[in-house]
Protein backbone atom coordinates (compact mmCIF):
# COMPACT_ATOMS: atom_id res chain seq x y z
CA UNK A 1 0.00 0.00 0.00
CA UNK A 2 1.57 3.52 -0.69
CA UNK A 3 2.44 5.56 1.82
CA UNK A 4 4.67 8.71 1.28
CA UNK A 5 6.24 8.26 4.93
CA UNK A 6 6.62 4.65 5.00
CA UNK A 7 10.34 3.16 6.14
CA UNK A 8 9.81 0.49 3.48
CA UNK A 9 11.22 0.81 -0.20
CA UNK A 10 8.10 -0.71 -1.51
CA UNK A 11 5.56 1.74 -0.20
CA UNK A 12 6.65 5.03 -0.46
CA UNK A 13 7.91 3.86 -4.15
CA UNK A 14 4.30 1.98 -4.57
CA UNK A 15 4.17 0.14 -7.86
CA UNK A 16 0.80 -0.01 -7.90
CA UNK A 17 0.27 4.02 -7.14
CA UNK A 18 2.87 4.42 -10.09
CA UNK A 19 0.82 2.37 -12.40
CA UNK A 20 -2.48 3.81 -11.39
CA UNK A 21 -0.88 7.32 -11.63
CA UNK A 22 0.41 6.02 -15.30
CA UNK A 23 -3.44 5.19 -16.11
CA UNK A 24 -4.94 8.50 -14.52
CA UNK A 25 -2.27 10.52 -16.66
CA UNK A 26 -2.89 8.66 -19.99
CA UNK A 27 -6.66 9.05 -19.43
CA UNK A 28 -6.36 13.01 -18.85
CA UNK A 29 -3.52 13.97 -21.30
CA UNK A 30 -5.91 15.71 -23.49
CA UNK A 31 -7.97 17.17 -19.97
CA UNK A 32 -7.08 20.81 -20.63
CA UNK A 33 -9.12 21.93 -17.70
CA UNK A 34 -7.34 19.57 -15.34
CA UNK A 35 -4.14 20.51 -16.89
CA UNK A 36 -4.93 24.25 -16.19
CA UNK A 37 -5.84 23.42 -12.83
CA UNK A 38 -2.33 21.60 -11.97
CA UNK A 39 -0.88 24.58 -14.00
CA UNK A 40 -2.69 27.08 -12.11
CA UNK A 41 -1.64 25.19 -8.87
CA UNK A 42 2.00 24.90 -10.22
CA UNK A 43 2.38 29.06 -10.81
CA UNK A 44 2.78 29.32 -6.96
CA UNK A 45 6.11 27.82 -7.65
CA UNK A 46 5.71 25.54 -4.79
CA UNK A 47 5.60 22.21 -6.24
CA UNK A 48 3.21 19.76 -7.76
CA UNK A 49 2.22 16.27 -6.49
CA UNK A 50 3.97 13.25 -8.72
CA UNK A 51 0.36 12.17 -10.45
CA UNK A 52 -0.27 15.96 -11.62
CA UNK A 53 3.82 16.16 -12.60
CA UNK A 54 2.79 12.85 -14.22
CA UNK A 55 -0.23 14.79 -16.31
CA UNK A 56 2.29 17.77 -17.44
CA UNK A 57 4.81 15.11 -18.93
CA UNK A 58 1.89 13.55 -20.78
CA UNK A 59 0.09 16.52 -21.80
CA UNK A 60 -0.49 16.29 -25.63
CA UNK A 61 -2.13 19.79 -26.32
CA UNK A 62 0.67 22.20 -27.98
CA UNK A 63 -0.79 25.12 -26.49
CA UNK A 64 -0.69 24.05 -23.04
CA UNK A 65 2.79 22.71 -23.29
CA UNK A 66 4.14 26.03 -24.30
CA UNK A 67 2.56 27.32 -21.12
CA UNK A 68 4.58 24.39 -19.22
CA UNK A 69 7.90 24.94 -20.74
CA UNK A 70 7.10 28.66 -20.19
CA UNK A 71 6.48 28.00 -16.42
CA UNK A 72 9.51 26.04 -15.67
CA UNK A 73 11.55 28.89 -17.02
CA UNK A 74 9.94 31.56 -15.09
CA UNK A 75 10.86 28.66 -12.11
CA UNK A 76 14.41 28.74 -13.24
CA UNK A 77 14.73 31.96 -13.36
CA UNK A 78 12.70 32.60 -9.67
CA UNK A 79 14.92 30.80 -7.92
CA UNK A 80 18.42 29.86 -10.12
CA UNK A 81 18.33 33.19 -11.91
CA UNK A 82 21.04 33.12 -14.84
CA UNK A 83 23.39 31.55 -12.97
CA UNK A 84 25.01 27.76 -13.49
CA UNK A 85 27.30 25.98 -10.99
CA UNK A 86 30.08 24.26 -12.40
CA UNK A 87 31.57 20.67 -10.87
CA UNK A 88 33.60 18.04 -12.29
CA UNK A 89 33.41 14.01 -11.59
CA UNK A 90 36.58 12.63 -10.25
CA UNK A 91 36.79 8.75 -11.00
CA UNK A 92 39.04 7.36 -8.39
CA UNK A 93 38.82 3.44 -9.33
CA UNK A 94 36.74 1.24 -11.40
CA UNK A 95 37.00 -1.82 -9.13
CA UNK A 96 33.62 -2.86 -9.00
CA UNK A 97 31.83 -6.32 -7.41
CA UNK A 98 28.47 -5.83 -9.19
CA UNK A 99 26.64 -7.11 -12.45
CA UNK A 100 24.73 -3.74 -13.32
CA UNK A 101 23.70 -4.69 -16.92
CA UNK A 102 24.36 -0.89 -18.29
CA UNK A 103 27.77 -0.16 -17.19
CA UNK A 104 31.12 -1.26 -18.15
CA UNK A 105 32.78 -1.49 -14.59
CA UNK A 106 30.24 -4.54 -13.81
CA UNK A 107 32.72 -7.32 -12.76
CA UNK A 108 32.20 -9.57 -15.53
CA UNK A 109 33.85 -7.14 -17.93
CA UNK A 110 37.23 -9.12 -17.98
CA UNK A 111 38.68 -6.72 -20.64
CA UNK A 112 38.41 -3.39 -19.07
CA UNK A 113 41.24 -2.02 -17.50
CA UNK A 114 40.33 -1.72 -14.01
CA UNK A 115 42.44 1.13 -12.03
CA UNK A 116 42.48 2.45 -8.65
CA UNK A 117 44.61 5.93 -7.96
CA UNK A 118 46.82 5.67 -5.49
CA UNK A 119 46.92 8.97 -2.82
CA UNK A 120 49.49 10.32 -5.18
CA UNK A 121 47.75 9.79 -8.51
CA UNK A 122 44.78 11.74 -6.84
CA UNK A 123 47.38 14.92 -5.79
CA UNK A 124 48.14 14.66 -9.82
CA UNK A 125 44.26 14.62 -10.80
CA UNK A 126 43.25 17.17 -8.17
CA UNK A 127 46.32 19.21 -9.15
CA UNK A 128 45.14 19.08 -13.07
CA UNK A 129 41.28 19.72 -11.75
CA UNK A 130 42.07 22.92 -10.00
CA UNK A 131 44.64 24.57 -12.70
CA UNK A 132 41.34 24.21 -15.11
CA UNK A 133 39.69 26.27 -12.19
CA UNK A 134 37.56 23.67 -11.01
CA UNK A 135 36.45 24.10 -6.96
CA UNK A 136 34.17 21.46 -6.51
CA UNK A 137 34.18 17.29 -7.49
CA UNK A 138 31.96 14.75 -7.33
CA UNK A 139 33.87 11.55 -6.61
CA UNK A 140 32.70 8.64 -8.49
CA UNK A 141 34.04 4.58 -7.34
CA UNK A 142 32.85 1.58 -7.73
CA UNK A 143 31.53 -0.84 -4.99
CA UNK A 144 34.00 -3.21 -4.00
CA UNK A 145 34.77 -3.86 -0.47
CA UNK A 146 38.63 -5.25 -0.87
CA UNK A 147 39.83 -2.71 -3.28
CA UNK A 148 37.57 0.81 -2.67
CA UNK A 149 36.91 0.33 0.86
CA UNK A 150 35.27 3.36 3.24
CA UNK A 151 38.64 4.31 4.55
CA UNK A 152 40.18 4.30 1.11
CA UNK A 153 37.46 6.73 0.08
CA UNK A 154 37.83 8.58 3.36
CA UNK A 155 41.64 8.93 2.70
CA UNK A 156 41.28 9.96 -0.45
CA UNK A 157 38.69 12.89 0.52
CA UNK A 158 40.93 14.12 3.14
CA UNK A 159 44.27 14.22 0.43
CA UNK A 160 41.41 16.03 -2.15
CA UNK A 161 40.81 18.84 0.56
CA UNK A 162 44.19 19.22 1.25
CA UNK A 163 45.98 20.09 -1.66
CA UNK A 164 46.04 24.04 -2.61
CA UNK A 165 48.21 24.20 -5.54
CA UNK A 166 48.75 28.07 -6.68
CA UNK A 167 45.34 29.67 -6.11
CA UNK A 168 43.20 26.27 -6.52
CA UNK A 169 41.61 24.53 -3.71
CA UNK A 170 38.81 22.27 -4.12
CA UNK A 171 36.30 23.87 -1.78
CA UNK A 172 33.35 21.09 -1.94
CA UNK A 173 33.41 17.17 -2.43
CA UNK A 174 30.15 15.51 -3.23
CA UNK A 175 30.33 11.66 -3.13
CA UNK A 176 28.12 9.02 -5.10
CA UNK A 177 29.49 5.67 -3.69
CA UNK A 178 27.18 2.75 -3.17
CA UNK A 179 24.55 2.24 -0.74
CA UNK A 180 26.20 1.59 2.82
CA UNK A 181 25.90 1.34 6.21
CA UNK A 182 24.55 4.10 8.30
CA UNK A 183 27.70 3.98 10.53
CA UNK A 184 29.95 4.67 6.98
CA UNK A 185 27.35 7.34 6.45
CA UNK A 186 28.05 8.90 9.69
CA UNK A 187 32.04 8.46 8.75
CA UNK A 188 31.70 10.32 5.29
CA UNK A 189 29.24 13.52 6.82
CA UNK A 190 32.51 13.67 9.45
CA UNK A 191 34.69 13.49 6.60
CA UNK A 192 33.47 16.42 5.41
CA UNK A 193 32.12 15.79 2.41
CA UNK A 194 29.04 18.15 0.45
CA UNK A 195 26.25 16.20 -1.34
CA UNK A 196 25.98 12.32 -0.89
CA UNK A 197 24.67 11.44 -4.90
CA UNK A 198 23.68 7.78 -5.28
CA UNK A 199 21.29 7.28 -8.66
CA UNK A 200 18.40 4.77 -8.47
CA UNK A 201 19.11 4.14 -12.26
CA UNK A 202 15.47 2.55 -11.80
CA UNK A 203 12.27 2.41 -9.54
CA UNK A 204 10.79 -0.46 -11.26
CA UNK A 205 11.88 -3.18 -8.70
CA UNK A 206 11.16 -5.96 -11.91
CA UNK A 207 13.74 -4.11 -13.76
CA UNK A 208 15.78 -3.58 -11.10
CA UNK A 209 16.50 -6.37 -10.45
CA UNK A 210 16.71 -7.42 -13.82
CA UNK A 211 19.46 -5.16 -14.69
CA UNK A 212 21.00 -5.51 -11.21
CA UNK A 213 21.68 -9.38 -11.43
CA UNK A 214 24.26 -9.89 -9.28
CA UNK A 215 26.43 -7.76 -6.22
CA UNK A 216 24.91 -6.27 -3.45
CA UNK A 217 23.54 -3.52 -5.65
CA UNK A 218 20.88 -6.58 -6.58
CA UNK A 219 18.59 -5.67 -3.16
CA UNK A 220 16.21 -2.98 -4.24
CA UNK A 221 15.37 -1.99 -0.56
CA UNK A 222 18.70 -1.53 0.48
CA UNK A 223 19.68 0.74 -2.49
CA UNK A 224 16.29 2.66 -2.47
CA UNK A 225 16.18 3.13 1.42
CA UNK A 226 19.71 4.54 1.21
CA UNK A 227 18.97 8.12 1.55
CA UNK A 228 16.83 7.66 4.74
CA UNK A 229 20.04 5.60 6.06
CA UNK A 230 22.65 8.62 4.84
CA UNK A 231 20.06 11.53 6.25
CA UNK A 232 18.42 10.07 9.58
CA UNK A 233 20.98 7.87 10.50
CA UNK A 234 24.47 9.15 8.88
CA UNK A 235 23.49 12.75 9.96
CA UNK A 236 23.97 13.96 5.88
CA UNK A 237 22.03 17.14 5.51
CA UNK A 238 22.18 17.02 1.39
CA UNK A 239 21.20 14.11 -0.81
CA UNK A 240 21.16 13.70 -4.44
CA UNK A 241 18.92 11.75 -6.66
CA UNK A 242 18.93 10.59 -9.75
CA UNK A 243 17.33 7.91 -12.55
CA UNK A 244 19.46 6.48 -15.97
CA UNK A 245 16.84 7.78 -18.48
CA UNK A 246 16.64 4.80 -21.08
CA UNK A 247 16.71 1.95 -18.79
CA UNK A 248 13.24 1.58 -18.36
CA UNK A 249 10.10 3.13 -19.10
CA UNK A 250 10.67 6.57 -18.70
CA UNK A 251 7.16 7.18 -17.68
CA UNK A 252 7.59 5.48 -14.23
CA UNK A 253 11.31 6.58 -14.02
CA UNK A 254 10.11 10.25 -13.61
CA UNK A 255 7.32 9.56 -11.58
CA UNK A 256 9.06 7.40 -9.35
CA UNK A 257 12.13 10.05 -8.87
CA UNK A 258 9.30 12.76 -8.23
CA UNK A 259 8.01 10.25 -5.38
CA UNK A 260 11.37 9.71 -4.16
CA UNK A 261 11.35 13.42 -3.51
CA UNK A 262 7.87 13.19 -1.92
CA UNK A 263 9.33 10.58 0.19
CA UNK A 264 12.13 12.58 1.90
CA UNK A 265 10.51 15.58 2.50
CA UNK A 266 7.66 14.08 4.33
CA UNK A 267 9.85 11.06 6.09
CA UNK A 268 13.09 13.59 6.93
CA UNK A 269 11.83 16.71 6.66
CA UNK A 270 14.23 17.71 3.76
CA UNK A 271 14.02 17.10 0.19
CA UNK A 272 16.51 16.32 -2.39
CA UNK A 273 19.20 18.89 -2.96
CA UNK A 274 19.69 17.73 -6.60
CA UNK A 275 18.09 15.44 -9.37
CA UNK A 276 20.44 14.62 -11.95
CA UNK A 277 18.77 13.23 -15.74
CA UNK A 278 21.52 11.05 -16.96
CA UNK A 279 20.80 9.05 -19.78
CA UNK A 280 22.44 6.41 -21.21
CA UNK A 281 25.36 6.44 -23.31
CA UNK A 282 27.36 4.19 -25.18
CA UNK A 283 30.24 2.71 -23.28
CA UNK A 284 32.77 -0.52 -23.75
CA UNK A 285 30.85 -4.21 -23.21
CA UNK A 286 27.67 -2.31 -23.49
CA UNK A 287 25.19 -3.78 -26.37
CA UNK A 288 23.76 -0.40 -28.32
CA UNK A 289 20.61 -2.43 -29.26
CA UNK A 290 20.00 -2.84 -25.60
CA UNK A 291 20.40 0.18 -24.19
CA UNK A 292 19.74 2.45 -27.38
CA UNK A 293 19.05 6.18 -25.11
CA UNK A 294 15.49 5.66 -25.67
CA UNK A 295 14.39 9.23 -25.46
CA UNK A 296 14.41 11.46 -27.97
CA UNK A 297 15.74 15.39 -27.48
CA UNK A 298 12.26 16.72 -27.09
CA UNK A 299 11.20 14.43 -24.59
CA UNK A 300 14.39 14.81 -22.45
CA UNK A 301 13.62 18.35 -21.97
CA UNK A 302 9.94 18.19 -21.19
CA UNK A 303 11.31 15.39 -18.78
CA UNK A 304 14.03 18.82 -17.46
CA UNK A 305 10.92 20.95 -17.43
CA UNK A 306 8.51 19.16 -15.39
CA UNK A 307 10.92 17.97 -12.49
CA UNK A 308 11.80 21.71 -12.60
CA UNK A 309 7.45 22.32 -11.49
CA UNK A 310 7.41 19.63 -9.74
CA UNK A 311 10.09 19.78 -6.99
CA UNK A 312 11.23 23.87 -7.67
CA UNK A 313 13.33 24.11 -4.90
CA UNK A 314 15.78 21.33 -5.97
CA UNK A 315 18.85 22.21 -8.18
CA UNK A 316 19.08 19.98 -11.23
CA UNK A 317 22.15 18.85 -12.83
CA UNK A 318 22.97 17.49 -16.62
CA UNK A 319 26.82 16.01 -17.31
CA UNK A 320 28.65 15.82 -20.37
CA UNK A 321 26.55 12.41 -21.74
CA UNK A 322 24.37 15.17 -22.81
CA UNK A 323 25.49 16.99 -26.26
CA UNK A 324 25.90 20.64 -26.74
CA UNK A 325 22.48 21.35 -28.61
CA UNK A 326 20.58 19.55 -25.65
CA UNK A 327 22.68 21.31 -22.66
CA UNK A 328 21.65 24.23 -24.06
CA UNK A 329 18.08 23.32 -24.47
CA UNK A 330 17.37 22.12 -21.07
CA UNK A 331 19.66 24.84 -19.22
CA UNK A 332 16.42 27.18 -19.66
CA UNK A 333 14.38 24.93 -18.45
CA UNK A 334 15.46 23.74 -15.19
CA UNK A 335 19.19 22.69 -15.03
CA UNK A 336 21.01 24.50 -12.19
CA UNK A 337 24.64 22.82 -12.46
CA UNK A 338 26.86 21.11 -15.57
CA UNK A 339 30.24 19.69 -15.54
CA UNK A 340 32.69 20.89 -17.75
CA UNK A 341 35.75 19.63 -19.27
CA UNK A 342 35.15 15.89 -17.58
CA UNK A 343 37.35 12.96 -17.92
CA UNK A 344 34.90 9.80 -17.26
CA UNK A 345 38.09 7.62 -16.52
CA UNK A 346 40.37 6.58 -14.22
CA UNK A 347 43.18 9.24 -14.00
CA UNK A 348 42.50 10.91 -17.17
CA UNK A 349 43.04 14.36 -15.93
CA UNK A 350 46.56 13.87 -15.00
CA UNK A 351 47.06 11.59 -18.08
CA UNK A 352 44.72 11.77 -20.71
CA UNK A 353 43.98 7.67 -21.92
CA UNK A 354 45.15 5.94 -25.02
CA UNK A 355 42.62 4.37 -26.75
CA UNK A 356 42.94 1.34 -26.62
CA UNK A 357 43.40 1.39 -22.52
CA UNK A 358 39.90 2.63 -22.00
CA UNK A 359 38.62 2.36 -18.69
CA UNK A 360 35.99 5.14 -18.73
CA UNK A 361 32.27 4.36 -17.73
CA UNK A 362 30.74 6.26 -20.72
CA UNK A 363 31.72 8.27 -24.12
CA UNK A 364 31.50 11.92 -23.17
CA UNK A 365 29.56 13.58 -25.56
CA UNK A 366 30.97 17.68 -24.87
CA UNK A 367 34.28 17.42 -25.06
CA UNK A 368 34.80 20.64 -25.01
CA UNK A 369 37.59 22.24 -22.16
CA UNK A 370 36.26 24.03 -19.10
CA UNK A 371 37.04 27.37 -20.85
CA UNK A 372 34.92 27.29 -23.69
CA UNK A 373 32.19 25.57 -21.49
CA UNK A 374 32.52 29.18 -19.30
CA UNK A 375 32.92 31.21 -22.48
CA UNK A 376 29.79 29.35 -24.01
CA UNK A 377 27.73 29.80 -20.83
CA UNK A 378 28.90 33.41 -20.77
CA UNK A 379 28.13 34.34 -24.65
CA UNK A 380 24.47 32.60 -23.64
CA UNK A 381 24.30 35.28 -20.74
CA UNK A 382 24.80 32.67 -18.08
CA UNK A 383 26.51 33.79 -15.09
CA UNK A 384 29.40 30.53 -14.93
CA UNK A 385 29.49 29.66 -10.90
CA UNK A 386 31.87 27.86 -8.99
CA UNK A 387 30.16 28.77 -5.83
CA UNK A 388 30.36 26.52 -2.82
CA UNK A 389 29.09 29.27 -0.01
CA UNK A 390 26.37 27.38 1.54
CA UNK A 391 28.38 24.67 2.20
CA UNK A 392 31.00 26.22 4.06
CA UNK A 393 28.91 28.40 6.08
CA UNK A 394 26.63 25.39 6.82
CA UNK A 395 23.78 26.38 5.37
CA UNK A 396 22.92 23.11 4.27
CA UNK A 397 20.01 20.59 3.98
CA UNK A 398 16.88 22.69 5.77
CA UNK A 399 19.07 25.98 6.12
CA UNK A 400 19.84 25.77 2.60
CA UNK A 401 16.27 25.43 1.81
CA UNK A 402 15.31 28.06 3.54
CA UNK A 403 17.47 30.49 1.84
CA UNK A 404 16.35 29.23 -1.39
CA UNK A 405 12.72 30.50 -0.41
CA UNK A 406 13.42 33.30 1.31
CA UNK A 407 13.96 34.48 -2.46
CA UNK A 408 17.51 36.36 -0.87
CA UNK A 409 19.28 34.27 -3.21
CA UNK A 410 19.67 37.19 -5.73
CA UNK A 411 21.59 39.03 -3.02
CA UNK A 412 23.35 35.82 -1.61
CA UNK A 413 24.13 33.24 -4.92
CA UNK A 414 24.50 36.22 -7.23
CA UNK A 415 26.95 37.99 -5.57
CA UNK A 416 29.02 34.68 -4.66
CA UNK A 417 28.44 33.69 -8.82
CA UNK A 418 30.14 36.85 -9.62
CA UNK A 419 33.19 36.70 -7.03
CA UNK A 420 34.08 32.69 -7.94
CA UNK A 421 33.95 33.83 -11.68
CA UNK A 422 36.08 36.53 -10.80
CA UNK A 423 38.53 34.59 -9.35
CA UNK A 424 38.00 31.75 -12.30
CA UNK A 425 38.82 34.70 -14.61
CA UNK A 426 41.93 35.83 -12.81
CA UNK A 427 43.72 32.20 -12.76
CA UNK A 428 42.53 30.34 -15.13
CA UNK A 429 41.06 32.20 -18.23
CA UNK A 430 42.14 32.82 -21.97
CA UNK A 431 42.28 35.99 -22.68
CA UNK A 432 38.99 35.81 -24.96
CA UNK A 433 36.85 34.42 -21.61
CA UNK A 434 38.45 36.73 -19.24
CA UNK A 435 37.16 39.71 -22.25
CA UNK A 436 33.77 38.80 -22.07
CA UNK A 437 33.68 37.88 -18.24
CA UNK A 438 34.79 40.98 -17.01
CA UNK A 439 32.40 42.82 -19.30
CA UNK A 440 29.52 40.20 -17.95
CA UNK A 441 30.37 41.12 -14.62
CA UNK A 442 30.22 44.22 -14.58
CA UNK A 443 26.53 44.09 -16.45
CA UNK A 444 25.12 41.42 -13.70
CA UNK A 445 26.54 43.74 -10.37
CA UNK A 446 23.30 45.51 -11.50
CA UNK A 447 21.11 42.51 -10.61
CA UNK A 448 21.82 42.66 -7.26
CA UNK A 449 19.15 44.67 -5.25
CA UNK A 450 20.30 44.96 -2.12
CA UNK A 451 22.94 48.58 -1.84
CA UNK A 452 24.79 47.33 0.89
CA UNK A 453 25.37 43.79 -0.79
CA UNK A 454 26.04 45.48 -3.89
CA UNK A 455 28.53 47.95 -2.48
CA UNK A 456 30.69 44.94 -0.96
CA UNK A 457 30.57 42.67 -3.93
CA UNK A 458 32.31 45.41 -5.62
CA UNK A 459 34.68 45.96 -3.02
CA UNK A 460 35.64 42.35 -2.80
CA UNK A 461 35.58 41.93 -6.68
CA UNK A 462 38.75 44.93 -6.73
CA UNK A 463 40.55 42.94 -3.91
CA UNK A 464 40.27 39.72 -6.08
CA UNK A 465 41.89 41.81 -9.09
CA UNK A 466 44.44 42.80 -6.48
CA UNK A 467 45.27 39.46 -5.83
CA UNK A 468 43.16 38.22 -2.52
CA UNK A 469 40.71 35.13 -2.91
CA UNK A 470 37.70 33.27 -1.10
CA UNK A 471 35.05 36.69 -0.53
CA UNK A 472 31.57 35.13 0.13
CA UNK A 473 28.23 36.21 1.34
FE1 LIG B 1 29.59 -0.75 -10.31
FE2 LIG B 1 28.25 1.55 -10.22
FE3 LIG B 1 28.98 0.52 -12.56
FE4 LIG B 1 27.11 -0.68 -11.17
S1 LIG B 1 26.95 1.39 -12.04
S2 LIG B 1 28.84 -1.69 -12.18
S3 LIG B 1 27.77 -0.28 -9.07
S4 LIG B 1 30.36 1.25 -10.95
FE1 LIG C 1 24.67 27.50 -4.14
FE2 LIG C 1 24.66 28.60 -1.74
FE3 LIG C 1 26.42 29.43 -3.53
FE4 LIG C 1 23.84 30.02 -3.76
S1 LIG C 1 25.24 30.73 -2.14
S2 LIG C 1 25.20 29.26 -5.39
S3 LIG C 1 22.85 28.18 -3.00
S4 LIG C 1 26.33 27.37 -2.66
Amino acid sequence: MYNVKSPRAEEFISDEEIKESLEFAEKNKSNAALIDEILNKARKMKGVSHREALVLLDCDIPEKNEEIYQLARDIKNEFYGNRIVMFAPLYLSNYCINGCEYCPYHAKNKHIRRVKLSQEDIKKEVIALQDMGHKRLALECGEDPVHNPIEYVLESIHTIYGIHHKNGDIRRVNVNIAATTEEEYRMLKDAGIGTYILFQETYDKVQYEKLHPTGPKHDYAWHTQAMDRAMLGGGIDDVGLGVLFGLNNYRYDFTGIIMHAEHLEAYTGVGPHTISVPRVRPADDIDPDVFDNGLSDDLFAKIVACIRIAVPYTGMIVSTRESVASRKRVLELGISQISGGSKTSVGGYAEPEPEEENSAQFDVIDNRTLDEVVRWLMELDYVPSFCTACYRAGRTGDRFMELLKSKQIVNCCHPNALMTLKEYLMDYASEDTKKIGEALIQKELNVITNPNVKEQCAKYLGEIENGKRDFRF
